[in-house]
């Protein structure tokens, strides 16, 4: 049976690439009573196919993660879009994304955009922060839109993944994915939910092909609350203080107020920003607080 990815799924049809990049139009017959799935886009399908352009999806693979808003399997990577200035950059804002993508298995890029506005003072800044980044382990973009700064960098980035782009209304999101793929002349405005796209037209995703890779249309990452994730796993999400914690006297250290606390002693001499361990903090006490949904 041929296999394939769904990169688009429009009133009751799902639009399945194959491996040999044609797209097939498919229904999703057996597969929601079977096994109880609906399928998404991202999905990797076994499909029968009836002729050269129609067929029904017969089995949706395991997927390696899913996202709600919008709804798309299999995701990758997102591509972190904070801009340098309007708005102003928040490393709160930036960890705070960091920690919902890392949570989601999702390989988090950072893309700090908008350097053709800035001040030489501000630049610098960012390059501080970008140099923070950098040693904890995330990739770290400065691009321009404008002045199609870093866009050569990025674009590489695509091969072979599923990338969603996340970040704030205005930072550019729409403007990024514009020049990548200028054929599509995607509306950008400042006030945007989703790229190229008005606020009350359905929500539905798409997979765009960006340098030999997939990309959804719309952005990722809307709600910005922790919901399923639990205090345990909060380190998991901030590289340097689950590499230090390793080292802590006590199994199951928070990292908060524990004797012999390795995170707290590499805090103390300076490996790790004061910053990011607030934050951790702050998300900790929020992930604690959370009262139980039910
Ligand atoms: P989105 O909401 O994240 O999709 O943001 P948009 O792409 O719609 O951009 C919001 C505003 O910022 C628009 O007015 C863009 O023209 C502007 N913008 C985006 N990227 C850049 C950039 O690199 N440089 C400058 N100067 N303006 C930008
Ligand atoms: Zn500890």
């Amino acid at each position: 049976m041929p296999e394939g990815k769904i990169i688009k799924a429009l009133s009751g049809f799902y639009y399945v690439r194959n491996e040999t990049g044609e797209l097939i139009q498919c229904r999703g017959r057996g597969v929601f009573r079977k096994n109880k799935v609906t399928p998404l886009v991202g999905d990797n399908v076994v499909y029968q196919a009836e002729n050269e352009t129609d067929g029904y999806i017969l089995e949706v693979f395991e997927r390696k993660n899913e996202l709600v808003r919008p709804p798309i399997a299999n995701v990758d990577q997102a591509i972190l879009v904070f801009s340098a200035v309007e708005p102003e950059f928040s490393p709160l804002l930036l960890d705070r994304f960091l920690v919902l993508v890392e949570s989601n298995d999702i390989k988090p890029i950072i893309c700090i955009s908008k350097t053709d506005l800035t001040s030489s003072k501000v630049l610098q800044e960012i390059e501080k922060f970008a140099k923070i980044y950098r040693e904890i382990g995330y990739q770290v973009l400065l691009t321009s839109t404008k002045e199609t700064d870093g866009l050569e960098e990025l674009l590489p980035l695509f091969a072979d993944q599923i990338s969603v782009f996340a970040g704030q209304s205005g930072v550019g999101k729409s403007s990024l994915l514009n020049v990548l793929r200028p054929d599509l002349g995607l509306k950008t405005n400042d006030i945007s939910t989703s790229l190229g796209r008005g606020k009350h037209t359905t929500r539905h995703v798409e997979l765009i092909e960006v340098g030999n890779g997939l990309v959804a249309d719309t952005p990722g990452f809307s709600s910005l609350e922790f919901i399923t994730l639990e205090t345990d796993e909060l380190s998991y999400c901030f590289p340097e203080i689950y590499d230090y914690g390793a080292n802590c006297k006590f199994r199951g250290c928070t990292h908060i107020s524990e004797p012999k606390c390795a995170v707290l002693e590499a805090l103390g001499e300076g490996k790790i920003e004061q910053f990011r361990y607030d934050h951790y903090v702050s998300f900790y006490e929020e992930i604690k607080e959370r009262k139980p949904r039910y």
